[in-house]
């Protein structure tokens, strides 16, 4: 690519779009680091979810087999025709990845990683979508806002313990692989960020995925609660049923949600039903 991104852009006409969280990235050092951080090799099938001006796409399929990249913003179509121009490897879906049918999008896969920068306002119902519906994703690493990065990592008991942290658990390991200031995105957001990998079939066994989402829901729906008086609100059991429950977990009566490790939840999950 001979040309700058930021004079491809401008060439382009292009209108940044700040409710699709377009912030792209044009460093060339994270770029690679980013790529390494994911732990993609030669042989491996990437999706990007919102490639944007295609720097990350770029630099993914300089290195991986193929590399099929989401963006919604049709808009970006004569900017990424620039910048991916001489990749045979990429293929470009300009459609809505949360709309996107996941089951029938992996038919024609056998197994893939996903690597992506994320608006923050997708990012949960992204990492949801992928941990709950994908059958052949082996791995995901996510820049995302550090806070957000935080959360999805937390550890039981802290504060920034929350529900999507004891989602993830089920089917992954999460950690922050990369802290990446403000100062290398194009345009500068207002805040800092953090890439985090999943590595998925690290996860925790349960038998029924869908009891453990509704225990997990059940013991964050109000943090001020105890866990005893939450579960009797979402599970309509009386005290005494859920006292005898949270007994036989061996939890203690007055625990809150956010002190149960993912492993409490999926006991919890599977004496309640
Ligand atoms: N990957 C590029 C980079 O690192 O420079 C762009 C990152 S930018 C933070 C996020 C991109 O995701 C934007 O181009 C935006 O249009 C796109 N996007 C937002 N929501 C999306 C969705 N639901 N499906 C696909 N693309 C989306």
């Amino acid at each position: 690519m001979e040309k700058d991104i930021k004079t491809i852009l401008s060439e382009c006409g292009f209108g940044f779009k700040k409710q699709l969280g377009q912030n792209f990235i044009t460093d060339k050092n994270l770029l690679a680091s980013i790529v390494a951080a994911s732990g993609v090799s030669a042989e491996d099938t990437v999706v990007e979810i919102g490639c944007g001006a295609g720097t990350l796409t770029r630099a993914l399929a300089e290195k991986v087999k193929k590399v099929i990249a989401f963006e919604v913003d049709k808009t970006l179509q004569p900017v990424l025709a620039q910048t991916l121009a001489g990749l045979d490897n990429v293929e470009v879906i300009f459609r809505d990845f949360l709309k996107t049918d996941l089951k029938e999008f992996e038919l024609a896969l056998s197994g893939y990683t996903v690597v992506a920068n994320l608006p923050y306002y997708v990012t949960t119902p992204l990492i949801m979508k992928i941990i709950e519906q994908s059958e052949k994703c082996k791995g995901l690493s996510v820049m995302v806002q550090e806070e957000v990065a935080e959360r999805l990592c937390a550890k039981a008991g802290t504060p920034e313990y929350g529900a999507i942290t004891a989602m993830v658990a089920l089917r992954a390991e999460c950690s922050v692989v990369k802290r990446v200031p403000r100062t290398l995105f194009f345009p500068k957001p207002n805040v800092d960020s953090a890439v985090v990998k999943f590595t998925f079939g690290k996860g925790i066994a349960v038998t029924d995925r869908e009891k453990y989402k509704k225990t997990v829901h059940a013991a964050f729906l109000s943090r001020r609660k105890t866990l005893e008086n939450n579960l009797i609100n979402s599970f309509n059991i009386t005290r005494a049923r859920a006292q005898e429950i949270l007994t036989e977990c061996g939890i203690d009566l007055k625990a809150r949600g956010e002190t149960l490790t993912p492993e409490q939840f999926a006991l919890l999950s599977e004496k309640i039903g």
